[in-house]
């Protein structure tokens, strides 16, 4: 996808803060962090969100979940707790249409729920 910016983080086109690469899965720090600790992670191939993830894709959504809990473990928040979660369209708020978990951590997180 010529115009998403994270395939041109993936491409090396635009410059990211890495925590985390193997050959399917690139994490990096939020450019605008929402908490102390604000990392994606996403998968080097282009799905937009997990409504467009196929069965083939599951495999590489698990790799994900690993690999969030690995980072976690390594900025040393596992014990303190973490947040993992993916947005899915206009209301949960996504942006940038390149599937991502954010890895929350480093402070207590405010629950989930509507915005007023
Ligand atoms: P979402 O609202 O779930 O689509 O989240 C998109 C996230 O991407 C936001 O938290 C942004 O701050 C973050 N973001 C946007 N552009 C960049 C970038 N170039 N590098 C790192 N994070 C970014
Ligand atoms: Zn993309």
């Amino acid at each position: 996808m010529s115009d998403c910016i994270f395939c041109k983080i993936v491409a090396g086109e635009l410059p990211s803060k890495k925590v985390y690469e193997d050959g399917e899965i690139l994490a990096f720090h939020d450019i605008q962090p929402a908490s102390p600790i604000h990392v994606l992670i996403i998968p080097k191939k282009h799905i937009a969100s997990l409504a467009d993830a196929k069965a083939e894709d599951w495999p590489l959504m698990g790799q994900m979940q690993a690999a969030a809990a690995q980072i976690a473990r390594e900025l040393d928040v596992e014990e303190s707790g973490y947040r993992v979660i993916t947005n899915i369209g206009a209301n949960a708020g996504q942006i940038v249409h390149h599937i991502h978990y954010h890895l929350m951590a480093g402070a207590r997180l405010s629950p989930l729920g509507v915005h007023n």
